[in-house]
């Protein structure tokens, strides 16, 4: 415990809120991009610490919220046939696919599960050899070496009867799209970049980012020290005109990243357009398993269309909140007709999204 406390001291988080307010001189608009940090963020109230010229906005870095509807059509209609076992992580069970959500389809007696790790989807394929296991694959570049070594061991066991229905997501792609957008009163300004994804990637690709838009782009973990710590670094390049990208997690990151898990990446998948939810798509911002891995990729496997499904109308706008174009509480849905309980969109129904983070911990009634 004495590693977390360290990281939540709080005379050391009001000794970074008094340093970023004597370097703020202008407004500025920062964006976390990991849903982690957005809910470390509601959690220790930061923003509170925070001068009022400086704005947090909340980045697309939640990877239940960001799945596409049709990845969830394709993993509810597999889990509807009778011979496949849909593996998902349990967050995924209640975003809407077009239709219905994957919670309903177990209801009416598809055989979904819950897993903790690929490994239990593995152990379901050698547990029962006559069905075929479908682990739904999503995630940012965090999450998918461990899917990455899963098809490896399948192929080493001989498991035929094991593919990964995959949604992967790569974030550098996703600020390009961010800053693509010129409109100067909803410009980000800087990025704190999320510090597990950079323990894998490492840092030289956000690098062009950072040239090519001006922005500094801030390596930053996940407690409240640590995110004070990043709003520093990049409040500090902001005012003195500087846009680079600077590690403020090095005891966690490394310049080069983990080169064995990107060994494994580069082997397993390539890279392939995405479409983000409420986003839209964005060139080679996704994963897909390799050609050589074909055998493990469900959609090639099982044979279903890739055609993108429409999102359904419910008066959502995550597709703002994700991009930092509304707060959640600006949404007039939020805390009326759409609530952890009765989520109306997916930035509700992950405990990594935004709008769950604030009504959980800033605004519930
Ligand atoms: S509060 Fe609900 S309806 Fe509004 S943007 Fe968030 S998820 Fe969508």
């Amino acid at each position: 415990m004495k590693h977390v406390d360290d990281h939540r001291d709080p005379a050391r988080a009001r000794e970074l809120a008094r340093a970023i307010a004597a370097e703020t001189t202008r407004p500025w608009r920062i964006m976390e991009v990991c849903g982690g940090q957005t809910h470390a963020i509601a959690r220790f109230g930061l923003e509170e610490l925070l001068p009022p010229r400086l704005s947090l906005v909340h980045g697309p870095g939640c990877p239940v919220c960001v799945t596409p509807p049709e990845i969830l059509d394709h993993a509810i209609a597999l889990a509807r046939r009778s011979e496949v076992v849909l593996c998902s992580y349990g967050d995924m069970l209640r975003v809407p696919g077009s239709t219905v959500d994957l919670r309903t389809v177990k209801a009416e007696g598809g055989d979904v599960r819950v897993v903790y790790s690929p490994l239990d989807a593995l152990a379901l394929a050698r547990e029962l050899p006559d069905r075929e296991v479908v682990l739904l694959a999503i995630g940012f570049e965090t999450t998918a070496p461990g899917h990455a070594m899963a098809v490896y061991q399948a192929r080493r066991e001989g498991l035929r009867n094991f593919s990964l229905l995959v949604s992967h997501v790569l974030v550098p792609p996703a600020l390009e799209a961010i800053l693509a957008d010129d409109d100067p009163a909803t410009r980000v300004h800087g990025f704190l970049a999320a510090g597990h994804v950079c323990a894998i990637m490492g840092e030289a690709e956000y690098e062009p980012v950072a040239r090519r838009h001006r922005v500094p782009i801030v390596i930053t973990g996940f407690e409240p020290v640590d995110i004070l710590h990043g709003i520093h670094r990049c409040v500090v390049q902001l005012e003195a005109g500087r846009a680079e990208v600077e590690n403020a997690y090095p005891r966690a990151v490394r310049a080069a990243g983990n080169p064995h898990a990107r060994a494994v990446l580069d082997e397993v998948f390539e890279v392939t357009a995405r479409r983000w939810r409420g986003i839209g798509e964005i060139p080679r911002s996704g994963l897909r398993l390799a050609p050589a891995f074909a055998g493990f990729d469900a959609e090639r496997k099982l044979a279903l269309a890739s055609t993108p499904a429409a999102e359904p109308d419910r008066g959502c706008r995550s597709g703002l909140v994700l991009v930092g174009k509304l707060r959640p509480t600006e949404c007039p849905e939020f805390g009326a007709r759409c609530t952890p309980e009765h989520p109306l969109g997916a930035t509700m129904v992950s405990s990594e999204g935004a709008c769950a983070a604030y009504y959980r911990y800033r605004a519930a009634p």
